[in-house]
């Protein structure tokens, strides 16, 4: 399947709404890091997460989805360019994690990522290179599921009435994820509203219940397009799909970057983290290890 988002309004451009599939991206992903599942899990709905949310926001750049939180998942970070280059990973206590899945006793049960994350923040933030302000925008952790974290997002920072959902699925070794998501739009629901209230709030609960029937074996369907799926729900409600975009894996990690970065630290930690004069580095996105010798990082 190709890992696609498509742009689509409803009901005559009253609404606008997104939706993704990611298939090669988060193989290519978990060629790099290998997780217990749970914290597969969380990363795959991130990186589903990401790509809808970036595609709501116009931007030449990054568009980094992070969540941070004091659980045994410390942090999840997918980021997004607006070249379609997808990359995510995730920082956690692998001891932790089997620790409290023994505890409850449900073999291979995938529990959602906020119960991972713990308390902390959900935070956006748009990177348009130098001399740009960097956009940025959080909400506390907050929900049963990453999907009503994000809401809240919407609600509170946007005030944007939007409907979302989130899908996994795990084939044997290989993790796919999608996600829907809807829209009222930011011009205070369109020029119709005002004119008949009603109906545009009836329309609305319409295409919220529709999103709502889809099921995760359609979603997942390969012999559905992602077109074919939005015909199913949406057919009586003037469905018109307007951008397709594609997605694939891709790291921005470069020696000079890192080199960079180590250099910023201090000589005892460098010091530290020396073997034999040499300093291993790995990229935690894509696993590409730097080598680099003490003296270079010092020096500078
Ligand atoms: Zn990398």
């Amino acid at each position: 399947m190709n890992d696609k988002c498509l742009f689509f309004n409803l009901d005559n451009n009253v609404f606008r709404g997104r939706i993704v599939r990611l298939d090669n991206v988060l193989n290519d992903i978990f060629t790099h890091q290998t997780y217990p599942d749970n914290v597969a899990a969380a990363v795959a709905e991130t990186s589903a997460l990401g790509v809808l949310i970036a595609s709501l926001m116009k931007f030449e750049g990054i568009f980094t989805l992070q969540m941070q939180g004091n659980g045994p998942l410390s942090v999840l970070v997918a980021d997004v360019t607006s070249a379609g280059k997808v990359r995510a990973t995730a920082k956690y206590d692998a001891k932790a994690i089997e620790e409290a899945q023994a505890l409850r006793k449900t073999e291979g049960e995938i529990e959602p990522a906020p119960h991972w994350l713990g308390q902390g923040n959900l935070i956006f933030t748009i990177d348009q290179g130098r001399n740009t302000d960097l956009y940025q925008g959080v909400v506390d952790l907050q929900g049963k599921n990453l999907a009503e974290c994000a809401l809240r997002y919407f609600k509170n920072s946007e005030q944007i009435d939007t409907h979302l959902r989130l899908f996994l699925q795990k084939d044997g070794d290989s993790w796919k994820s999608a996600g829907i998501l809807i829209q009222k739009m930011p011009t205070k629901g369109g020029k119709d509203a005002s004119e008949d209230e009603n109906e545009f709030n009836e329309l609305w609960n319409e295409d919220k219940i529709l999103t709502d029937s889809l099921k995760q074996e359609e979603i997942f369907d390969k012999n559905l397009s992602l077109e074919d799926i939005l015909f199913r729900l949406f057919h009586e409600h003037q469905v018109r799909v307007t951008k397709e975009n594609e997605y694939g894996f891709g790291c921005r990690c470069s020696r000079e970057k890192l080199l960079n970065t180590l250099s910023s630290m201090k000589k005892e930690d460098i010091d530290n983290m020396a073997e034999n004069g040499k300093i291993i580095a790995t990229c935690n996105f894509c696993g590409q290890v730097y080598s680099f010798d003490k003296g270079e990082l010092i020096k500078h």
